[in-house]
């Protein structure tokens, strides 16, 4: 039998894992199991109640956890490939082994030629539904920011979000942009809004220096999520409380957290997980290619960033994306800020599918797609499936 009929066979073989600690994630069951065939769940519930198949494989999970795959909207490459590109589908496979089972590839601003390119490369790799874990879309980051928060990226390429930018990246991308950050104050971008989502695009804020007022009427006109918040946006004041403010106060806005314990200080992440709740903070990595490399220096798209002490800076010190992935992030929210590990898991795996509209995701329930993770301990996958096919 080849690997790839054994593959193929596997998936159509049901499996249910028993006694876990089962996060579904609205709710935790001390002993659970979940059954899954055919790539989709069957049954989750208490172990003494859920009938197994006959011929099922069981796997004996001994009270670890069981949660959905994790969901990261936010992410750049991991173990040196880059996402930006036609390495998307080598990124893909590795993203399994650190609990990752959908994601939204992101770019990065540079000469918009140059991005165009880009963005048919991923397309193609997104027509070959490669192995690995699932492409949920495209995340554009750049290079419709604001002078003023730049991160990382150079300020020299950004131009203001207009209709006819959107229409010819989501033509490169043969229509399979998702996510679209961008500044809202910046030119006439405020109007290009009802653009986006006529094209089926969320509107996230981010890289922004709105105001209270400016965030107000972006969320109004359609804005439902905030980039990496607390990072490269206008900070808390009182007399001019901000983006900040708009994002915490709106409760249909999903602002995302790089849970990497460098770019928040954990108080923060606590602050925003007591004032969202758990399905208004989507965790992501923001990880960058260099994720999983040893340190050292990199050139990355031609920005030269330094990997050292768990970061990734440019030599100026602005940080560049993150070198930790979700299971890092979920690790860090659970041990190092506090969170309650139900709380956690929801801000990794069903906030993130909420906040794509994607109902189904992110969640153990029957029928929804069989793509979880047994966990050695937070942080540290053991196994992990992504549409009933075992990858780790
Ligand atoms: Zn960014």
């Amino acid at each position: 039998m080849t690997p790839l009929l054994r593959r193929l066979l596997m998936a159509f073989h049901p499996v249910a894992i028993i006694h876990a600690e089962l996060y579904t994630p609205t709710r935790r069951i001390e002993d659970g199991t979940v059954v899954f065939a055919e790539g989709r769940i069957l049954a989750v519930g208490p172990s003494r109640e859920v009938r197994l198949p006959r011929r099922a494989e069981r796997i004996d999970a001994h009270g670890r956890p069981v949660t959905p795959g994790l969901i990261d909207l936010h992410l750049h490459g991991v173990e040196g490939y880059d996402l930006f590109g036609e390495e998307l589908a080598e990124a893909a496979q590795r993203l399994p082994r650190h609990g990752v089972t959908a994601f939204v590839p992101t770019t990065l601003t540079l000469p918009e030629e140059e991005i165009l390119r880009r963005l048919q490369a991923m397309a193609r790799v997104m027509e070959t539904a490669p192995p690995g874990a699932r492409i949920l879309g495209i995340h554009i980051e750049g290079p419709h920011l604001s002078p003023k928060r730049p991160g990382m990226a150079n300020p020299t390429w950004f131009r203001p979000l207009t209709p006819e930018a959107i229409a010819r990246y989501q033509a490169a991308a043969g229509g399979r942009i998702r996510l679209w950050t961008f500044a809202p104050e910046e030119g006439e971008a405020m109007q290009a809004i009802p653009a986006l989502v006529a094209q089926g695009i969320i509107p996230v804020i981010g890289h922004s220096d709105a105001t209270y007022d400016q965030a107000t009427e972006a969320i109004q006109r359609g804005v439902r999520q905030v980039t990496h918040f607390f990072n490269a946006m206008r900070p808390f004041h009182h007399r001019e409380p901000g983006l900040f403010t708009a994002a915490l106060l709106d409760p249909r806005v999903i602002v995302q957290l790089i849970a990497d314990g460098q770019h928040v200080h954990p108080a923060a992440m606590r602050l925003l997980f007591q004032v969202k709740g758990s399905s208004g903070v989507a965790m992501i990595s923001d990880a960058a290619p260099m994720a999983g490399l040893p340190p050292g220096r990199y050139t990355w798209l031609g920005y030269e960033v330094i990997v050292a002490d768990g970061r990734c800076q440019t030599p100026e010190g602005a940080l560049a994306g993150s070198v930790a992935l979700m299971n890092e992030g979920l690790r860090v929210l659970i041990e190092e800020v506090g969170i309650d590990p139900l709380h956690a898991v929801r801000s990794a795996t069903w906030t993130p599918a909420q906040a794509l509209g994607l109902r189904k995701f992110g969640r153990l329930r029957p029928g929804a797609p069989a793509d979880l993770v047994l966990w050695a301990r937070w942080g540290v996958p053991e196994a992990v499936w992504v549409g009933g096919e075992r990858m780790v």
